[in-house]
């Protein structure tokens, strides 16, 4: 009699060379004895995408968007055929397949493409047989038969909409940390581990940097309620529960601190300060689909105005063409242009009930002689940006300044 259907995702970390792929194949051949259905997602071994796209950009510095999927999806292909291998050699039935293979149907997008359809036939009948299925992350197949993959870390989102159809007990991403910590635990050395944190909580921590989720994968498990376990792939401690938001979770304001240095912050100055103008100048960046994260515009004192705002690096050099265009339109000044930034920003629900969140951030920045160059806020998150050599100093100064080494929830 089957226990129900465990869905576990090893991430790249997990599956960095054969010796753990072997170990990581025999926690889901446990998994399996002790009565589970188990459904496998792999991320590519180790950094393979990383080396993927370098070798891509060896020939051409824009690769066409179906090409580089094309390529992609092969990290992960090796990756699962592999630990089919691993774990036949264990004495267990076990089958690999693309995401194409399993009927994971994704719009035309490529590189970030969105699934919009799952027919699960082949993996419940491979489950019946008592097989353990083994699918290849980050990947689908639009309605054209087109390879696509689903934006980085895109194997949490395989798995998460892969526990839904399969109406999987629990979702167990498995990776080389026990669980979410109150901060990355390479940057502070005393971060908690947490028990438990809200979708929305995992949702904006995960969004302003804590890479260790992807955000589009929390999105769909809030939507559809699917219950995430992250946790250590090298042992069998409990980690993290990511579930809907609970009264108790409320007493803690303040759940973790995130860093995320890979914005940049683009200022168009001598902007016209008439109304229509912001306006016309967002618009323009959307049209290119850029995503614009922060802005600040300053007071006029002289009927012009800087404008600045924040994107993610990889968009940079589009931003900076489309921003040149639309200052020469409304007859702005000069484009400037500032890498050195970091993003930190703290993340809790208790923020909803609690005054004065922002002010200790602010003092614990001030308390290290740290500048702040931007802030925003929301009901659940505030972000402060920084200059990038003192990001990691300003996590640890934050981190410090809420007691988050010591808070339990
Ligand atoms: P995987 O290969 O399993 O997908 P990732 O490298 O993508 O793993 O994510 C795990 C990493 O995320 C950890 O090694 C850790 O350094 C980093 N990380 C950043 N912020 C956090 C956090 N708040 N809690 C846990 N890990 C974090
Ligand atoms: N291999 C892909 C990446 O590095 C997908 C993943 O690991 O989730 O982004
Ligand atoms: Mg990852």
């Amino acid at each position: 009699m089957s226990k129900g259907i465990v869905v576990q995702k090893y991430g790249g970390t997990s599956v960095t060379d054969i010796g753990r792929i072997k170990s990581v194949a025999k926690r889901v051949v446990n998994t399996r004895r002790a009565g589970y259905e188990v459904v496998v997602i792999v991320s590519a071994l180790g950094h393979t995408t990383d080396k993927l796209i370098d070798l891509a950009m060896k020939i051409t510095t824009s690769p066409p968007d179906r090409e580089l999927d094309m390529l992609l999806s092969t990290g992960e292909q090796m990756s699962s055929a592999l630990l089919a291998m691993a774990i036949h050699k264990l004495g267990q039935d076990a089958i690999s397949f693309t995401g194409a293979q399993v009927g994971i149907v994704t719009d035309g997008s490529f590189t970030k493409a969105r699934i919009i359809d799952i027919n699960a036939k082949r993996i419940e009948e491979e489950l019946k047989k008592g097989r353990i299925v083994i699918v290849a992350g980050f990947q689908g197949a639009s309605v054209n038969q087109d390879i696509t993959t689903l934006g980085r870390g895109g194997s949490n989102l395989t798995a998460v909409a892969l526990a839904k159809v399969l109406n999987a007990k629990m979702c167990e991403m498995c990776t080389d940390v026990e669980g979410v910590f109150t901060a990355d635990p390479r940057i502070v050395k005393n971060a908690r581990k947490i028990d438990k944190l809200s979708y929305e909580e995992m949702f904006e921590l995960a969004s302003l940097g804590a890479q260790v989720l992807q955000p589009r994968s929390i999105e769909f498990a809030m939507k559809f309620g699917v219950p995430i376990h992250v946790r250590s792939s090298f042992s069998n401690k409990l980690g993290t529960i990511i579930s809907k938001e609970v009264k108790a979770m409320e007493h803690i304001v303040v759940s973790g601190v995130a860093l995320n240095k890979n914005e940049a912050k683009v200022t168009i100055c001598d902007v016209p300060d008439k109304p229509g103008i912001a306006a016309k100048i967002f618009k323009d960046i959307a049209k290119e689909n850029i995503n614009v994260d922060m802005i600040i515009q300053n007071v006029s004192r002289t009927g012009a105005t800087d404008v600045s705002f924040t994107v993610m690096g990889s968009e940079l050099n589009k931003t900076i063409k489309a921003s040149k265009d639309v200052a020469g339109k409304i007859g702005a000044g000069d484009v400037t242009v500032d890498k050195d930034i970091a993003k930190v920003s703290i993340v809790g629900i208790g923020m909803k009930s609690h005054s004065g969140v922002a002010a200790d951030m602010f003092e614990a920045l001030a308390e290290k002689s740290i500048n702040i160059e931007m802030i925003s806020t929301s009901e659940i998150k505030i972000s402060c940006i920084v200059k990038k050599s003192l990001g990691e100093a300003a996590v640890r100064a934050i981190h410090e300044k809420f007691g988050l080494a010591k808070s339990k929830r």
